[in-house]
């Protein structure tokens, strides 16, 4: 079956060049070789036109916030490729840039020669702009194909303000979406010629170390990059991502209603692997489907926006599914349709008016950001959440709303409150710099949200919230005993 024209943008205007060497597929957001339209889209042109593919997946330096943390996840990944694609009739080539701009040229060699190069259609953060200029450079077709989701973005015309309105669309749009699934594994079977990474192009840009690949501390210290952001216990890489997948889904789903619980810890903890495209929404919703036998069949197109009854799953599959696929695409969709999507500016108007209204109260700490960036405020709960986030990368989803809350109470204006969570979030976040990066951190200033009372001193009507109601509600003793103030001795 063809890959869904759905999924295809066209982003030039440039034809196939049928008599040339090889197709190229450029592997830059869905970092798996499974349940991946573009590399599905990728094997069928190769084997349409009878040529060999080259998979070829770079890793820049140059881009804000590039650290150890970030690098040695998509390393990770790349590592678990090179085994993934040895065996079998792929030219894979891992490039990591040893220094910012070096891998200028690369993508233009390849195409030069291609047929046609394929790529993965992202919404967010540089990839829109260096997609935009490779598009022009080549003069050959470019073509991005959207796997990021059970709904391809380009379906909606719009940005959805709300998140009733955009589950109502999903519940009319979706069964059909769900009678096509990307294959699980789309080299396995594929009719393609053996091919060969072109020599020339590796001796210029000569694939990644074996050194790095095996996850070398010393070669990852060698790169321009943050070495302050540290790397963390997990493993990245798809096979990692395809076990915890199969972990949640049999050892903590069933308990997923307890999720704003940390100390429950039934969360999936996908979001790094999702971001990063190591994992895929369509192979965790077949997850579910096989340990629930559930098959897209049982979904009821009438839910017609209800947040429970339209997937005909458990009700904790439900509550899983409503934050994998609406939450998440919710943010896909607004990072397609809203450019300013990370500006203050595309803030609701009735926030950014009470916002506004509440400009000059005073606000009470007077904490900058280093402050708030070394944990040293005077709300534990705040404190144990950001050593939380410095040292692992992650942050649980209700800390995460309470976390932004505050920094929105603490700094100076709320353009500030902004920059300070994108700046904390996006460096030191494993899930950072993604869609769901920008539709959380505008929902703590009133995105997809209703104007709350009573009017309060700086927040206005944006809701808000305390440690103390957080600490009286959830179940956290373990949680701040692993992360709240270390004792001091004197
Ligand atoms: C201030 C703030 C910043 C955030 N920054 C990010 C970020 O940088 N990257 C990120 O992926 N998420 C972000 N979120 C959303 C949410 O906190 C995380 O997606 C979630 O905590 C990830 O943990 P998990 O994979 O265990 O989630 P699970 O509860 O297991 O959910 C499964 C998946 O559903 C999606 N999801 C879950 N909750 C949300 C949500 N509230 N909004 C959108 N999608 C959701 C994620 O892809 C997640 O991996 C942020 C939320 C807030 C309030």
């Amino acid at each position: 079956m063809p890959t869904p024209a759905d999924r295809i943008r066209a982003l030039n205007e440039r034809p196939l060049a049928r008599d040339r060497d090889h197709v190229v597929y450029w592997m830059t957001a869905a970092r798996r070789p499974g349940s991946s339209f573009a590399l599905e889209r990728a094997v069928d042109l190769a084997v349409e036109l009878d040529r060999p593919l080259i998979v070829l997946e770079p890793l820049r330096v140059g881009y804000r916030w590039a650290s150890d943390r970030f690098h040695r996840f998509v390393i990770d990944g790349m590592a678990d490729h090179a085994a993934f694609f040895e065996p079998r009739a792929v030219a894979y080539h891992p490039y990591v840039e040893p220094e910012a701009g070096a891998g200028r040229g690369l993508l233009a060699a390849l195409g030069e020669r291609a047929c046609a190069v394929v790529t993965d259609d992202w919404p967010c953060f540089f990839l829109p702009r260096m997609q935009a200029a490779a598009a022009a450079a080549l003069d050959v077709r470019l073509e991005a194909v959207d796997g990021n989701g059970l709904m391809p973005i380009g379906r909606a015309d719009k940005a959805f303000a709300r998140a009733h309105d955009f589950r109502r669309y999903l519940h009319r749009e979706l069964p059909r979406q769900l009678e096509r699934w990307p294959l699980p594994d789309p080299t396995a079977n594929a009719a393609l010629r053996p091919a060969t990474f072109p020599e020339d192009v590796a001796a210029r840009w000569p694939r990644a170390s074996d050194a790095l690949l095996r996850g070398d501390a010393a070669a990852l210290a060698k790169l321009p990059i943050d070495h302050g952001v540290g790397v963390v216990a997990e493993r990245g890489g798809f096979a990692s991502g395809r076990d915890l997948v199969a972990q949640f889904v049999d050892e903590r789903l069933e308990r997923y209603e307890d999720r704003s619980h940390p100390d429950a810890e039934v969360v999936s903890t996908l979001s790094p692997w999702l971001h990063f495209g190591q994992v895929s929404t369509h192979a965790i919703v077949r997850a579910i489907a096989d340990r629930e036998g559930w098959s897209p069949a049982e979904v009821d197109p009438k839910a017609n926006g209800n947040r429970v009854g339209f997937w005909g799953t458990s009700v904790a599959a439900e509550g899983f599914l409503d934050q994998l696929v609406t939450w998440r695409e919710l943010g896909l969709n607004m990072c397609r349709y809203e450019p300013g999507y990370d500006r203050y500016a595309s803030l609701p108007a009735w926030a950014k008016r009470t916002l506004a209204e509440h400009a000059k109260d005073t606000r009470p700490a007077g904490y900058d950001l280093a402050r708030l960036e070394a944990a040293q405020t005077d709300d534990e709960l705040w404190n144990a959440a950001q050593r939380e986030l410095v040292e692992t990368g992650r942050m649980h989803n209700y800390l995460r709303m309470l976390w932004g809350k505050k920094i929105l109470g603490w700094a100076p204006m709320p353009e500030l409150a902004l920059a300070w969570m994108i700046t904390l979030n996006d460096k030191y976040a494993l899930d950072g710099r993604d869609p769901n990066s920008y539709s959380g951190i505008f929902w703590v200033l009133g995105r997809y949200d209703r104007a709350w009372g009573p009017e309060r001193d700086v927040f206005g009507k944006i809701r808000y919230m305390t440690s103390d109601s957080a600490r009286r509600k959830l179940k956290l003793k373990r949680y701040l005993d692993r992360w709240g103030e270390a004792p001091t001795l004197f």
